[in-house]
């Protein structure tokens, strides 16, 4: 397992927006969100790893092997990589990012569980 997706410092640690996947902000700086970083493009740009994760988030699930948990289905996180998620995440995606997921046929599902 890569240790570049476990958050190397709990001081900075946010949770992407789309797949909870929790690192520090400046891993996601670094390397973009593991899962979504086609659409997100965190990578390199610092004003959308701030728009496009969270600092407020709930629990932490770590996922060694994400297709064989029945947490990882539940929280709709078994098609992602190995690494540490939130089990809530509070915030919203900006409606441009949200447009262009919908063109790619991907269907954004809020990660805030605390509204409903
Ligand atoms: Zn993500």
């Amino acid at each position: 397992m890569s240790m570049d997706v476990i958050p190397k410092d709990l001081r900075s640690v946010r949770a992407c927006l789309v797949c909870s996947l929790i690192k520090s902000f400046e891993q996601f700086e670094y390397d973009g969100c593991d899962n979504c970083d086609e659409f997100l493009r965190m990578k390199n740009n610092r004003d959308n790893v701030y728009d496009c994760t969270s600092s407020n988030f709930d629990g932490m699930i770590a996922v060694m092997s994400p297709e064989d948990s029945w947490v990882c289905k539940w929280q709709r996180i078994n098609r992602f990589c190995k690494g540490v998620y939130a089990i809530s995440v509070a915030g919203r995606l900006p409606n441009s990012v949200v447009r262009e997921m919908k063109s790619r046929g991907i269907v954004y599902r809020p990660r805030d569980m605390s509204q409903r």
